[in-house]
């Protein structure tokens, strides 16, 4: 077990990607990585071990921007090391990806993809959507994502971002959890609902096969089709 965060919002995304991870700690981690948008780019910040560590290096190099995801690994495929922490990007750089689970067809897909051209630069079987969602993505970044999500086996929960849509994280899931909570001008992808809490109790329940298009104004679920679904809302009452 491990965790994802997404933010997108008006407050510095990586202070909410750290604080959220921290709050996920529990699931486990041996690395941990934040990727934030910002002036048409990407920024990844990963390190090995403790949260503490990601967490110095970003206040180093503090990271710009509003829309951000994060992650702590657990690794499966690939020993814990920077370059198997989370995100992992495409060829171009303009894709980032973050992913618990396992994708079990994963060398299938690596070896169609280096035929493809795909330089991936990891041990992951998670580096495979990064790329994957690039090679099916022509401007429209759900529609890659739900393309990417058919050719996997196994489990996800992921985040993803690009850098043609600074604004917006797409998130899928299957066999692994996620959730969506819902603020006031702000929105915040997460593992658990622990992670939200510091910012809404509104909670909208992803499920199995769906896939959400999260911008700091709005949160749109769609089915594996992208037919447009109405959104389980869950209301928290506990307190952290
Ligand atoms: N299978 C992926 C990896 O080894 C994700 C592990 C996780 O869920 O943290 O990087």
């Amino acid at each position: 077990m491990c965790g994802i965060v997404g933010y997108t919002g008006p407050r510095r995304a990586s202070d909410v990607l750290v604080g959220g991870l921290a709050r996920l700690e529990y699931r486990g981690y041996d690395s941990a990585g934040v990727a934030c948008l910002s002036d048409g780019g990407i920024t990844v910040t990963r390190r090995v071990g403790r949260l503490d560590n990601l967490r110095r290096a970003i206040t180093e190099t503090p990271v710009a921007g509003g829309v951000g995801i994060g992650h702590t690994r657990w690794a499966t495929h690939g020993r814990p090391s920077e370059e198997n922490a989370h995100p992992h990007a495409d060829c171009s750089g303009s894709i980032a990806v973050v992913h618990n689970g396992i994708i079990e067809n994963y060398l299938e897909l690596r070896e169609e993809l280096a035929a493809n051209g795909h330089v991936l630069r990891s041990e992951t079987d998670t580096e495979t959507v990064a790329h994957l969602v690039e090679s099916y993505y022509e401007g429209d970044l759900a529609v890659a994502v739900s393309r990417a999500v058919r050719r996997l086996e196994g489990s996800y929960a992921l985040g993803v971002v690009h850098t043609d849509h600074p604004d917006t994280i797409v998130a899928a899931r299957k066999d692994s959890p996620l959730i969506i909570g819902a603020g006031e001008g702000e929105n915040v992808v997460a593992s658990d609902i622990p992670a939200v809490l510091e910012y809404t109790r509104e909670v909208v329940v992803l499920h199995d096969g769906e896939i959400a298009v999260v911008t700091r104004d709005g949160i749109a679920v769609h089915d594996a089709e992208l037919n447009v679904v109405e959104p389980e809302m869950m209301h928290v009452e506990w307190d952290l």
